[in-house]
């Protein structure tokens, strides 16, 4: 069993393989604490062990966990990570400061399945599922360079970094779990969100699972003749079922969806588009985002200008829409999502 990644052990399995080699209980209680609340990533830092202990478990696991990482910092104090994983491929992971918050953005998958036409990832093909390891340590590294360039940790995550979550639904919520976890980082699950391009099935489970975290869509059109042809996905989860999924999480859960909008120049941004997604909106209780688009080389679709955005955004607010601008953050180090790797690539 040489070479086994220690941390795919849940806490029981660890403690049936320490009971295996003869170690008592609570040493499987010290070593599962290492790993997740103190995020240690050697076998050397656990210093409460003998070091015969330490010699047999290097034996027998090793840790897969993040390998070297590029820390790019944009002039607005953003921060984007470019991290490479055990086997050599990379994702991306952003810091987002402001003056109450930081966020960090984090990736669920390498690359996306889901070829949306604006998304630089979309470029990018889905080489695999990051495991709920790999998106711990994701969230663990961003927290220490919050720490150390900010003087603060992080208030908040959210998945919207590389790849579709609920694709890689089981790791996803394993990685929750654990960072809400007072065994884990035990952050408020109300400080995380879960991006999705609107996987229905994906969010009727979401919506069963007694979970306290936020949800947005990725919705970018309200019509389905438009979003079809922005999101691949649009066809097989068309905005009926969506609907109908959405509802069923706000039974569940209390929580309204947000609706990320982002908005494109004369094709999603005239006071009728803005009719289209206020008639959703009386249909799914929700906020809406409007997002600013990071214009990504190849791509025809462009960022709308600032005027029609602000007829756009003044007509949902007069429609009572709980509408909010956010601007795209980290342009000068493309730190929207897929720019980077799609740019190391080439
Ligand atoms: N796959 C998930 C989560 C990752 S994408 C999803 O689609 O929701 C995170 C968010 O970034 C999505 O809302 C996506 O539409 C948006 N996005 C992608 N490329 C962008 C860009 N160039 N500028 C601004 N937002 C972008
Ligand atoms: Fe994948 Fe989301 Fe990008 Fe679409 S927007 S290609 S689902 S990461």
């Amino acid at each position: 069993m040489a070479n086994q990644d220690i941390r795919k052990l849940s806490k029981e399995e660890l403690t049936a393989a320490f009971a295996e080699m003869g170690e008592p209980k609570f040493r499987a209680a010290q070593v599962y604490e290492w790993l997740w609340q103190k995020s240690a990533r050697s076998f050397e830092e656990m210093t409460n062990l003998s070091k015969p202990l330490r010699e047999k478990l290097k034996e027998q696991f090793s840790f897969y966990g993040l390998s070297d990482t590029i820390i790019q910092q944009s002039k607005d104090g953003t921060l984007k990570f470019g991290i490479h994983l055990h086997d050599g491929r990379m994702v991306e992971g952003v810091m987002i400061p402001d003056d109450e918050r930081n966020t960090a953005c984090v990736s669920s998958q390498v690359g996306c399945s889901l070829s949306c036409t604006f998304c630089a990832t979309g470029f990018l093909k889905r080489e695999r599922n990051l495991d709920y390891g790999e998106i711990y340590d994701q969230v663990v590294l961003i927290n220490q360079k919050a720490l150390e360039t900010t003087g603060r940790p992080l208030s908040n995550i959210v998945s919207m970094g590389m790849g579709e979550p609920l694709l890689n639904y089981d790791n996803v919520m394993q990685s929750i779990r654990l960072i809400t976890s007072p065994q884990g980082l035990g952050m408020a699950q109300k400080r995380i969100t879960v991006s999705t391009s609107g996987i229905s099935r994906g969010i009727m489970r979401l919506a069963d699972e007694n979970m306290n975290f936020n949800l947005a869509l990725s919705l970018h059109a309200a019509t389905d003749e438009k979003r079809d042809q922005i999101m691949d996905i649009n066809k097989s989860n068309n905005l009926e079922s969506l609907v109908e999924a959405l509802n069923y999480f706000h039974e569940k859960t209390g929580s309204k969806v947000t609706f990320e909008y982002i908005l494109f120049d004369r094709f999603n941004d005239s006071i009728e588009d803005a009719n289209h997604l206020i008639a959703l909106c009386a249909r799914v209780p929700a906020f809406v985002n409007i997002i600013e688009y990071n214009n990504v080389e190849g791509v025809t679709l462009k960022k709308a200008k600032s005027d029609r955005r602000d007829a756009f955004v003044a007509h949902l607010r007069n429609n009572d829409i709980n509408a909010a601008i956010r601007r795209s953050r980290g342009k000068d180090i493309d730190a929207a999502c897929g720019q980077l790797a799609n740019k190391l690539e080439k």
